[in-house]
């Protein structure tokens, strides 16, 4: 058991140091003389869109498609969850919708970067689109490849990956949160990365990184905390109603960068 909560606690380390070493580069589009044009715009760093994606200025609505291996479709909940999340932070007065699509196994298990990165070029659908803003996910039929202990990961500024059997192996069980709020979980989690969060695209109005573990919050209650020493994060999920939600200080951030001011509802 010990193993299975401390390999849930890593991955919310995962994305900063992934990201830090797989940031997309002036030969996969991540240029930086500006060059927003559609065909590009997705292939930024995480953290490059967080204003785009909080505030109304330049998409007005938000759709963001998540494409699942077969047998590893995402939970209602989850979907309903992260709406909501999203819904009390965004400002998209045109709307938040979230699309699933199932496809087959690509037979790429366990997933490097590059593989990741492969199946997106093959199947993602959804490109930004007049006051339209994508976002993509993908959830996997296996682990990721440059660590076994991976729950999800953000890559890019409007991509994010979960992995799929290593969030079932970690949920559902005695002992263990249900697969809806391990989900969920992650998937708020990889999401606030791609809003900026911490100190990567949206500042911070307090010191409040916990720079030890990359872009992560120092707060132990918050959505966005990091450790690897303790199993507070997932004891705490297990018989919880509800993923852990942002802090005052991540809350703070969102908003000075353009984000919701008043939460629509709980
Ligand atoms: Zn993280
Ligand atoms: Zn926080």
């Amino acid at each position: 058991m010990m193993r299975k909560l401390i390999a849930f606690l890593l991955v919310l380390g995962l994305t900063t140091s992934c990201t830090d070493e797989e940031e997309p580069s002036p030969d996969n589009g991540g240029d930086d003389n500006g060059d927003d044009n559609v065909q590009n715009y997705h292939k930024k760093p995480v953290g490059y869109s967080a204003n785009d994606l909080l505030a109304s200025e330049e998409f007005k609505q938000l759709q963001i498609e998540i494409i699942y291996v077969q047998n590893y479709a995402p939970e209602d909940a989850s979907i309903q969850n992260l709406t909501n999340f999203l819904q009390n932070r965004l400002n998209k007065p045109d709307g938040i919708t979230i699309s699933t699509t199932a496809i087959e196994s690509p037979g790429l298990a366990p997933y490097s970067t590059d593989d990741i990165l492969q199946v997106e070029g093959n199947k993602r659908t959804a490109f930004n689109s007049g006051n339209t803003l994508t976002v993509y996910g993908f959830i996997a039929d296996g682990k990721f490849e440059q660590n076994d202990n991976a729950l999800g990961v953000a890559y890019r500024n409007t991509s994010f990956t979960l992995f799929g059997s290593k969030i079932e192996e970690n949920s559902g069980g005695i002992n263990q949160p249900s697969k809806a709020l391990l989900e969920s979980t992650v998937m708020n989690h990889e999401l606030s990365h791609l809003l900026g969060l911490v100190n990567n695209g949206t500042p911070m109005q307090n010191d409040h990184q916990d720079e030890e573990h990359g872009h992560h919050c120092d707060n132990e209650d918050c959505l966005m905390y990091w450790t690897a020493e303790t199993g507070d994060i997932v004891s705490s999920l297990v018989g919880a109603d509800d993923p852990p939600s942002l802090d005052d200080n991540c809350i703070d951030d969102l908003q000075a960068n353009g984000g919701r001011s008043v939460a629509i509802q709980k």
